[in-house]
């Protein structure tokens, strides 16, 4: 028998390396645990991206491991411009010092002609108006109202927290009207980065739900999600947003959540990478899935926690 090294291969314990970080502050390890949330709901939803509820049950069955494929061909664990924008944008915000409209077009600018694997249309758009006029901030509209200035926004949340409501704001809009200059979008982005700064301060999901998700839909009633669920949600910010707080306050737990919301299909890289960094704040680093963590795409896992432990300034005390 000459096979006995193979068999003592099999049967030996993996020795997995430990996603514990003790000497973390929880701030850290939420700020972290958005981040890579963001990546790992990205690559998770951009399998099934543009596919209806029906079609993933028929195709897969429930949709839960980061397969890759999907309309884009992706690797397994592979991630799309929800997660490298917010990366770009990061980038620029550790680069400048604070969030800047004009760092933050140029840096997508620099994104854009690195060819990404996908790109929205309202981006491309806006950015190509940015390099014709160089005016960072695109004139308000009513068709700017898709969901990809809030799928971007963390570096904010994570550069604002700790800063005055007022002073976050101005930085969500700097960075935002480069490519959405919406309202529908700017109280959507207002809404994910407060939720996320609550999170990291340790606040209770029931009164983050009463306080943020409530005065969003109070003020704009348009955003309500008590009623219908929310499949097949589009590039609209409403729907994006209708499908992630059903999921995201219907769930307790991380796994759960990102499944719910991937799911029902439709935008689902985006309603995954959103749901991924709020469930990410909320829950923290240990409770995403390791099988998950394991087929993310390394280099950009060690970016996204690159840049967490960067845009988090330490808290006076
Ligand atoms: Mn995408
Ligand atoms: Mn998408």
């Amino acid at each position: 028998m000459f096979w006995t090294g193979e068999l003592i291969a099999k049967t030996a314990p993996v020795r997995r390396r430990t996603v514990a970080f003790p000497e973390r502050s929880p701030q850290l390890d939420r700020a972290m645990a958005a981040y890579v949330g963001l990546a790992v709901g990205d690559a998770l939803g951009a399998t099934v991206e543009f596919l209806t509820p029906n079609e993933i049950r028929q195709q897969i069955g429930v949709h839960g491991n980061l397969t890759g494929g999907g309309w884009l061909r992706l690797k397994a664990g592979q991630v799309t411009d929800d997660t490298t924008m917010a990366l770009a944008l990061g980038e620029s915000i550790i680069a400048a010092g604070s969030v800047d409209a004009r760092a933050a077009a140029e840096a997508f600018d620099a994104w854009m002609r690195a060819k990404p694997v996908d790109i929205g249309n309202t981006v491309r758009r806006n950015l190509i108006t940015f390099r014709q006029t160089g005016q960072p901030e695109a004139a308000a509209s009513e068709h700017d109202a898709g969901n990809g200035a809030a799928m971007r926004v963390l570096p904010v949340a994570l550069k604002c927290y700790g800063q005055p409501e007022k002073t976050t704001k101005i930085a969500i809009r700097a960075q935002a009207h480069v490519t959405h200059h919406n309202a529908l979008s700017d109280a959507a982005c207002d809404t994910l980065v407060l939720m996320v700064q609550d999170f990291l301060a340790g606040r209770d999901a029931i009164e983050v739900e009463r306080q943020r998700a409530g005065q969003l839909v109070a003020e704009l009633p348009v955003f309500a999600y008590d009623k219908k669920r929310r499949d097949n949600p589009s590039g609209f910010v409403v729907e994006t947003m209708q499908a992630v707080l059903q999921s995201f306050f219907a769930t307790d737990n991380f796994e759960d959540c990102l499944i719910d919301v991937v799911n029902r299909g439709g935008d689902a890289d985006t309603t995954g990478a959103i749901a991924g960094m709020l469930a990410g704040a909320r829950y923290g680093y240990q409770a995403i899935p390791r099988r998950w963590l394991a087929t993310l795409d390394q280099a950009i896992r060690l970016r996204c926690e690159q840049q967490a432990a960067a845009l988090l300034a330490p808290v006076e005390t």
